[in-house]
């Protein structure tokens, strides 16, 4: 294999990935891939850890297998390197102190009992960082450092935080951790400023060997509170003890000072992205099985369906769904779901869809052009979509078949019929397309 041909032949592969997947997903997973080189027999990609490359072939096996050479089992011939720390500086071992008084209690790690791993549901948009998470309680100072988790409102970055300090609690009992909230480091600062007990709290904070800090966008335009808080991460970094961070965006879309963003772009940034309809019905059943609730599986995913991008909603779903079945002791059943929790539903952007709008989602998500997706191409790069387009086209919109394949350019409707029934058995068994077209429902609802 030339090397030129092989590493074109990783960009085209890339290319076609970033076409398959999510962003958050491509960003996680895919991109922190590296092609290194190629000899006779294989090709040497780099990864950061080995979940990134279990994520490849288990996800991707179909199109490594068509992309590349394969050796004699018929795997294709990759051979992965994991990354060395970015960090040239020689790692030490971190080093744990032992306890030697009680902290005082101001500074007692306060962790939420449920926020454990056991009770955090995987699915795709959340695997990665809960692996990543995983990886720092395992060892501490040792795999990635900082962490640094970003993502939306409820979407589990608290959860995650408060398992690896339980965890590391558990496991490491002569470890020093602390979780705080960044609006309790502040609050810190500023007590010990007025009580001038700072070296107090400095010595505190640098002596830790795992730090935990929530959200800390809030530290944004709080100049002198950055400093010190950029000051005591590095005390702790150059010691090798871990620190993990969480925030509502990257640290490049916070506005903090050049330096601490640099810092904590060092180790990993990792995104948790919006769970996925299974996982969201998989994280309902969950939580209402703990509160001794039955919901019906058809009517997990009506509320699933309706409550999309924030976990803690779900939570606020299952609260007064029990609440309220408590009360009249009676079944959930989709009428009382509809009317218990039509308020949470009433915040769900609710956009009438349109073939119009259809078509867009659908030529981004493929990127083919609107105007080819109306037209009679039957290349399989636009004819494809096109399926796609015809099957969301009936699933989602009221309207007879008739008019509907005549907003395609005037097809008939036997043409969407059959598009319907192709994509729809496909999608039996098409995981890759199953995702597809989730993202494109949910870039319809946005
Ligand atoms: P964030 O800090 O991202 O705003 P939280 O961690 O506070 O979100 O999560 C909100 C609620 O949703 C919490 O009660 C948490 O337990 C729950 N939650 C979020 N993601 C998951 C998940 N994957 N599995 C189980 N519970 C989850
Ligand atoms: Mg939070």
């Amino acid at each position: 294999m030339l090397v030129k041909d092989a590493q074109e032949i990783w960009g085209e592969f890339v290319g076609l990935l970033q076409k398959k997947c999510s962003l958050a997903e491509f960003q996680n997973w895919i991109a922190p891939i590296h092609f290194v080189e190629s000899n006779d027999s294989d090709i040497v990609l780099e990864v950061p850890n080995v979940f990134v490359q279990d994520y490849l072939l288990s996800n991707y096996r179909h199109e490594l297998v068509s992309y590349f050479p394969l050796n004699n089992k018929g795997e294709p011939s990759i051979r992965f390197v994991i990354k060395e720390p970015r960090r040239d500086e020689t790692v030490s071992e971190p080093v744990f102190i032992e306890e030697k008084k009680e902290i005082d209690s101001k500074y007692e790690i306060k962790l939420n009992l449920g926020y454990t791993f056991g009770h955090f549901i995987e699915g795709p948009s959340n695997q990665f960082v809960k692996s990543a998470a995983l990886g720092v309680a395992l060892r501490p100072g040792k795999s990635y450092n900082p962490l640094f988790i970003h993502g939306g409102v409820g979407l589990g970055k608290t959860h995650l935080l408060h398992s690896i300090g339980h965890y590391c609690k558990e496991q490491h009992k002569k470890v020093k951790v602390q979780c705080i909230t960044t609006e309790q480091f502040i609050n810190d600062l500023v007590d010990s400023l007025r009580n001038k007990t700072v070296d107090q709290m400095k010595k505190f904070y640098r002596n830790l060997d795992i730090l935990l800090v929530d959200d800390i966008q809030f530290l944004q335009n709080r100049l002198n509170f950055e400093e010190e808080f950029c000051n005591t991460f590095e005390a702790l970094i150059n010691q090798n003890k871990q620190i993990v961070i969480t925030s509502d965006k990257p640290p490049s879309a916070l506005k903090l000072s050049e330096r601490l963003i640099a810092r904590m772009e060092w180790g990993l940034v990792a995104n948790i992205g919006i769970p996925d309809l299974e996982t969201r019905v998989a994280i309902l059943q969950y939580k209402a099985e703990r509160k001794g609730l039955k919901i019906p599986q058809k009517v997990a995913f009506f509320i699933a369906e309706h409550i999309f991008n924030n976990v803690r909603q779900l939570e606020g779903a299952i609260n007064r769904l029990s609440a309220y079945c408590g009360l009249i002791q009676t079944e959930i059943t989709q009428e009382i779901v509809e009317t218990t929790l039509s308020e949470l539903f009433q915040y769900v952007p609710q956009k009438k869809v349109t073939v119009e709008s259809i078509l867009k989602s659908v030529s981004s998500m493929f990127n083919v052009r609107v105007q080819d997706l109306r037209g009679s191409n039957r290349k399989k790069e636009v004819a494809f979509p096109r399926q796609v387009a015809m099957y969301l086209a009936k699933e989602l919109i009221n309207e007879s078949l008739m008019k509907l394949a005549s907003s395609f350019g005037g097809k008939t409707h036997s043409t969407l019929l059959h598009s319907w029934n192709k994509i729809k058995k496909q999608l039996e068994t098409d995981e890759t397309l199953r995702r597809q077209i989730q993202m494109t429902k949910q870039n319809l609802e946005s």
